[in-house]
């Protein structure tokens, strides 16, 4: 049985390496919120009481592992959580609420693809965005533990499964490629979408070969994507093999630089989002594009390359996607601490 379980999670794992940032970095967004929360005793009796003893950091990728619950894309697999029975439940009615064959699809919860393109902030246009994507959906789960939303409600979002989504979701919107997208033509040319031609998104990266300038030379990330380079390769790349619980306990008291929010908390997601635009340019402009496939019939990239820039002088990309990715965590952490403070102190 045991084999079982860690051959499940290993398939788990895997499937999770192209999706948001790897399981370590949710991880270490919840590990670094579970010690913040530490500093109002109300807050963390109430999330504790809601997660029935579990951690922010045990739950923050359960919104990756549920993804395989479905039987949209193969196989079903296993359904079941490491978790209590009542959690399990709650879990499984909101798959079967927001299944990938239904309009509300789960899957589509983690990300929105604003277009690179231009000075565009989230609400300055409608390509890329839905009432599904992360700003809704963050801006939803806070409503739910807000008593803003009826409960139950259509999306079957309990307060235990909005606070294990805001776990993950406070993550994914601090990775830039779950904001920003860049648009290819069909001729496989980057540009500006516009109602009338709305090209392709390049969906986070996710159709696009990385190469780096590493060493002297222009190295494919070892065939790695563009995205699942920002979700996990940079994450090695920064922290190593050290565990979690110490990488945690080292950012948590080091207040990352402008992280604190304001206004309604409606519009906390869209405060996110856009912060995190400018970034996301920086992420595709230093990049050169070439060999983009794209696939008319089945509206889709079918493959690319997108070539660091060198330029004289400036701090390598692995270096200062690097430096991003470890801003950003700490923000997160902090960020997803502060929210469930503000709605439980
Ligand atoms: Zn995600």
């Amino acid at each position: 049985m045991k084999k079982i379980v860690v051959i499940l999670w290993s398939i788990c794992l895997l499937q999770l390496s192209v999706f948001c940032y790897g399981p370590k970095g949710h991880s270490l967004v919840g590990a670094i919120a579970d010690i913040k929360l530490r500093e109002n005793k109300k807050a963390m009796a109430k999330v504790t009481e809601l997660l029935d003893g579990l951690t922010l950091e045990k739950v923050a990728n359960w919104a990756d592992i549920i993804k395989g619950w479905d039987d949209c894309g193969g196989e079903p697999r296993q359904t079941k959580l490491w978790a209590s029975e009542r959690i399990n439940l709650e879990f499984r009615a909101f798959v079967a609420a927001n299944k990938c064959d239904s309009e509300f699809d789960h899957h589509q919860y983690h990300y929105t693809d604003v277009p690179i393109t231009g000075k565009e902030k989230y609400k300055d246009g409608k390509i890329g965005r839905s009432d599904k994507d992360i700003v809704h959906m963050i801006a939803y789960c806070i409503r739910v533990l807000g008593n803003k939303e009826p409960q139950p409600n259509p999306r079957a979002i309990t307060k235990t499964v909005a606070i294990v989504l805001l776990a993950h979701y406070l993550g994914d919107i601090h990775q830039p490629l779950h904001v920003g997208a860049e648009y290819f033509d069909a001729k496989g040319e980057p540009f500006t979408p516009s109602y009338g031609n709305k090209g392709f998104a390049d969906q986070g990266g996710n159709k696009l070969t990385l190469y780096l300038f590493v060493d002297g030379k222009t190295k494919a990330m070892s065939q790695e994507k563009f995205h699942s380079y920002w979700d996990s390769k940079i994450f090695t790349a920064a922290y190593g093999e050290t565990p979690i619980s110490e990488i945690a306990a080292a950012m948590a008291p080091v207040e990352p630089k402008q992280w604190k929010l304001t206004g309604n908390p409606d519009s906390l997601a869209e405060q996110m989002a856009n912060e995190i635009l400018p970034i996301a340019r920086e992420a595709h402009s230093r990049l050169a594009y070439s060999k983009v496939e794209i696939d008319e019939k089945s509206n889709d990239i079918i493959k690319g390359r997108a070539t660091e820039k060198q330029v004289s002088g400036q701090e390598s990309y692995a270096i200062w996607s690097q430096r991003i990715v470890k801003d950003e965590i700490n923000k997160a952490g902090w960020r997803l601490s502060a929210i469930l403070t503000a709605l439980f102190k």
